[in-house]
């Protein structure tokens, strides 16, 4: 699952087709640690088109998730 279209509340296989996920590291979201967070092909395709940073301010819920719940977005 996608974890932008679940926090989003979307179904990402009718959203884009195929089911295919990509493995993504986020950089900025803490302090001493990366990311690791799983996105379908748009957005993973989002992540790289506009950068970290636009993508967390467009995905304002995901955003919000992984500061609050990092342990869910296992980092190291
Ligand atoms: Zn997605």
């Amino acid at each position: 699952m996608c974890d932008a279209c679940r926090a989003d509340g979307q179904n990402y296989v009718f959203k884009n087709k195929d089911s295919n996920l990509y493995k993504n590291r986020l950089y900025q979201v803490y302090r001493d640690g990366v990311a690791k967070i799983t996105l379908c092909r748009i957005h993973d395709i989002e992540l790289f088109r506009v950068g970290e940073h636009r993508f967390l301010q467009s995905n304002l819920i995901l955003a919000n998730k992984m500061v609050s719940n990092n342990r869910f977005f296992s980092y190291g």
